[in-house]
C-alpha cells in the first residue's frame, strides 16, 4: 500500500489533532494513533511518506553538533544540539530550534539578523528539527529552547502549536518545564504566551527575554525593537507573566566588551527588574563576521557577574558552547547565505 500521509501532517499535529484529521478522511482512531505514534515515536511508519528534508550539514566539535535542514522550498535553517548536566548530575541534551528563516529584528550583534527575515517556519518545520535530531542523529532530547534563528514571537501561532505537539505525552512528551522560549522583548508575544501558559497545560513553560542594555537609548542602538516596546513595557509584561502564575524568568545579557560590560549597568538592571522573580543569564558575546567586537575575557565576565550579584539578583553564566562549529548563540546563519557574505 502506498503511503497516504505526508510527514508534515504528523509533525504539525498533536495525537488528538491527527486523529480528528484522519477520522475526517475515514481512518479510525486506533489506526490513526498507530500511524502518528509510529512516525513520531519510532521515527517511521509505512503509511507516512518519509520526511524529505535532509540534514544538509552536520558540524560538530567536542561539545555541540549543529545541523542544517533544507526545507521543501530550499530554505535552510540551523539547529544545535547542546550537551549539559541536569540538577541530579544526569547528562541532558538540549535542542536549540529555529523558528524562522532569518530574522527581522535587526539586532546588531547577531549573525542571523544579517539574513533579514525570509519567512516563518511552519509548525511541521519546527517539529522536523526535533524529528531529525531524534530519529536521524539519534539524540535523546531532554530540553528544547526556541533560541535558534528567528524571533519566536514573530511567528507566534506556529511556535505555540509546536509547543503543544512537543509536550504531547503520546509523542515527543517533552514537559513544558523543559521548553524555553526566548524573545527579543516582543511585548505582544509575551502577552499572548502568558495567556496560553495560564490557560492550562503549559504552566511550567520557561520564558527568557534578551535585555542586553540598561536603558532604552543604548538598547535601541543594539536592538531596534526597543523603539516599538521600551524596557518599561517589557518589565510590565513580565510582571503580568508572574502574576498569571508563570515561572521565574530568565533575563539574558549578552556581554560585549566596551558595549554592555559596564558594571554600573547591573544597578540599572536591578532597578528596573529587581522586583520580578528572575535570574540573569550572562552570555559572553560570540564574535560574528563583520563586527570588530571581541569576546569578553574571564576577568570581564567575573567583574560583571559580581556586579549583578552585588545587587541581590541571581546570576548565571551561560556556558560558551559551539563557537568553533559556528553554532553558539547569535552565530546561526545558513551556509548558503554565509558563502554570499563577503569577508569584511
Ligand atoms: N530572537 C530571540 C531568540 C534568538 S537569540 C531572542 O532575541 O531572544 C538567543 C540569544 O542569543 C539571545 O539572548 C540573544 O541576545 C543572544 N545572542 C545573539 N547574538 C549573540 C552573539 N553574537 N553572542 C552571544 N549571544 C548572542
Amino acid at each position: 500500500m502506498d503511503p497516504t500521509w505526508h510527514a508534515d501532517e504528523c509533525l504539525s499535529c498533536t495525537l488528538q489533532g491527527f486523529r480528528e484529521r484522519a477520522e475526517a478522511q475515514g481512518t479510525p482512531a486506533p489506526a490513526a494513533t498507530a500511524i502518528w505514534r509510529g512516525f513520531m515515536v519510532e521515527g517511521a511508519h509505512p503509511s507516512v511518506k518519509p520526511d524529505e528534508r535532509r540534514c544538509t550539514e552536520i558540524v560538530g566539535d567536542q561539545d555541540t553538533r549543529k545541523f542544517a535542514l533544507r526545507h521543501e522550498d530550499g530554505a535552510e535553517t540551523e539547529s544545535v544540539l547542546l550537551p549539559g548536566v541536569g540538577k541530579t548530575g544526569r547528562r541532558r541534551t538540549t535542542l536549540c530550534v529555529s523558528s524562522q528563516v532569518g530574522c527581522a529584528m535587526g539586532c546588531t550583534f547577531c549573525a542571523t539578523a544579517t539574513m533579514g527575515r525570509n519567512r516563518n517556519l511552519q509548525t511541521a518545520e519546527i517539529l522536523a528539527q526535533w524529528h531529525c535530531a531524534t530519529h536521524e542523529l539519534g539524540a535523546s532530547i531532554d530540553n528544547i529552547v526556541f533560541m535558534g534563528m528567528g524571533e519566536p514571537m514573530d511567528n507566534f501561532d506556529n511556535i505555540l502549536q509546536a509547543i503543544k505537539v512537543l509536550t504531547d505525552g503520546a509523542g515527543p512528551a517533552i514537559g513544558a518545564r523543559h521548553i524555553g522560549v526566548s524573545t527579543v522583548g516582543h511585548v505582544e508575544g509575551i502577552e499572548r504566551l502568558t495567556q496560553a501558559m495560564a490557560a492550562g497545560g503549559l504552566r511550567s513553560l520557561r520564558l527568557a527575554v534578551s535585555i542586553n542594555s540598561p536603558d532604552d537609548e543604548r538598547r535601541s542602538e543594539l536592538m531596534p525593537i526597543t523603539r516599538r516596546w521600551g524596557l518599561d513595557e517589557v518589565a510590565d509584561a513580565l510582571r503580568k507573566w508572574i502574576a498569571a502564575g508563570g515561572r521565574p524568568l530568565l533575563l539574558e545579557w549578552v556581554l560585549i566588551p566596551g558595549v554592555t560590560d559596564n558594571p554600573q549597568y547591573a544597578r540599572a538592571l536591578a532597578d528596573r527588574f529587581g522586583d520580578i522573580p528572575c535570574r540573569v543569564n550572562v552570555i559572553p558575546y560570540n564574535p560574528i563576521e563583520g563586527r570588530d567586537w571581541i569576546a569578553p575575557d574571564q576577568p570581564t565576565i567575573d567583574t560583571f557577574m559580581q556586579a549583578v550579584a552585588d545587587t541581590g539578583m541571581r546570576v548565571h553564566r551561560r556556558a560558551t558552547l559551539g563557537r568553533k562549529a559556528g553554532g553558539a548563540c547569535g552565530q546561526l546563519i545558513t551556509a548558503s547565505i554565509r558563502r554570499r557574505t563577503p569577508a569584511r
